[in-house]
């Protein structure tokens, strides 16, 4: 207790040596990493003592005093410049974010495929350009951890083709299947994280029977999710309501099955959605004993969603954007963003906080209206 409170300190003392020297981006990102550096420490402290940030500093102020740095509570607020970092980082956790929709991996790319070299050029532009991953849990719940001045994203891949993970002659994951690739990518550039979901149908998902249990299990302990695409590839529209317990239920118990996991999240085959009197059966209902809650479901395009605080955040109907070229498609929408700076979700860097700049107010949701940071774009 008595060492976190004494880096806590030294923290904000070296924040306070950076913020008066921050000319360039090499010290923007020292001051970022430090900001996090404190955020985590706080957090350690809170999760782990329960105790506030307040009740840190006065207890290391009843410490030995030779260790003592005099840091009086409200030098914190002097030290740390929260409206010049956000205006900086164009902080906003009320802009868009986009969730990406892929398929299977070919060698020619199509409506529903892209190549591995595609793939992985996708992955080099939004790791430059400031993006990195989230999971679709993290998205639906506003759990978003993400650095300082980065942008969320979620990837997606429908159909569970044997494209997205399979093994080489080795045994090893292949590294030119989806998983392999994503690794790949991620022991390149860790703050790009790990997340992806792969939404599956059938019994077969992923194309290698005797794997399946294996290939499960290595997503979910390695920070990926599963999610449901129906049992048989249904267009949802043409069932009932037992034909739509069937068709999420059935892959729903399948999965729980093979996995021991529920699956919480739905990709709609086709983007199609079942008549309005039947759509609640998509996220609530029971099937031969097996009761299954979804907490999102995902259509075909075209659009990025907005972010989880706005009033029209709908988890219920979240539009996807397919990559390649074409209007609307992932490259179009990077190169939107790049002109459309404003519109776009940037975070603080503190998944606790909702930072956002004064002109959003009145797009938030009234369940987050109490919950939020403001600040003012422009300097005063
Ligand atoms: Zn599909």
């Amino acid at each position: 207790m008595k060492r976190i409170g004494f880096m806590f300190l030294m923290i904000i003392f070296l924040i306070s040596c950076n913020q008066e020297t921050v000319t360039n981006k090499e010290n923007d990102n020292q001051i970022s990493s430090v900001e996090n550096n404190v955020n985590e420490k706080n957090e350690n402290a809170l999760n782990h003592e329960d105790n506030t940030q307040e009740e840190i500093i006065e207890n290391e102020m009843n410490e030995d005093p030779e260790e003592q740095v005099v840091t009086p509570e409200e030098t914190i607020e002097e030290v740390i410049d929260f409206t010049g970092i956000y205006q900086e980082h164009h902080v906003n956790e009320a802009g868009q974010i986009m969730i990406l929709m892929y398929h299977d991996l070919k060698e020619k790319p199509g409506t529903y495929a892209t190549t591995i070299e595609l793939f992985k050029k996708d992955l080099e532009r939004l790791y430059e350009e400031g993006y990195r991953t989230i999971s679709m849990s993290d998205l639906i719940h506003n759990d978003i951890h993400v650095p300082l001045g980065t942008t969320p994203v979620v990837l997606t891949f429908d159909d569970a083709t044997l494209s997205n993970f399979y093994y080489d002659e080795a045994g090893e994951i292949s590294k030119d299947s989806v998983v392999g690739i994503l690794d790949e990518f991620y022991r390149n550039h860790e703050d790009f994280g790990r997340n992806a979901i792969f939404y599956v149908y059938g019994q077969n998902p992923f194309r290698e029977k005797d794997l399946l249990q294996e290939k499960l299990s290595y997503l979910i302990e390695n920070g990926y999710e599963i999610g449901n695409h129906s049992w048989d590839h249904e267009k949802l529209n043409t069932l009932d309501e037992t034909g739509l317990l069937k068709a999420i239920g059935k892959e729903h118990g399948f999965i729980k099955e093979a996995a021991n996991y529920e699956m919480q999240h739905v990709s709609l085959p086709y983007g199609i959605k079942p008549s309005e009197s039947l759509f609640s059966f998509v996220f609530d209902g029971t099937y031969e004993g097996v009761t299954y809650h979804n907490v999102s479901a995902v259509n075909v395009g075209w659009n990025p969603v907005k972010s989880p605080i706005h009033a029209n955040f709908n988890p219920q109907s979240l539009n996807r954007i397919t990559c390649g070229e074409d209007q609307f498609e992932l490259n179009y929408w990077l190169d939107y963003f790049k002109d459309h700076p404003e519109k776009r979700y940037y975070s603080d860097g503190d998944a606790e906080t909702n930072v956002i700049p004064s002109v959003e107010m009145e797009n938030i949701s009234d369940a987050f209206i109490d919950k939020i940071t403001i600040y003012d774009k422009e300097e005063q």
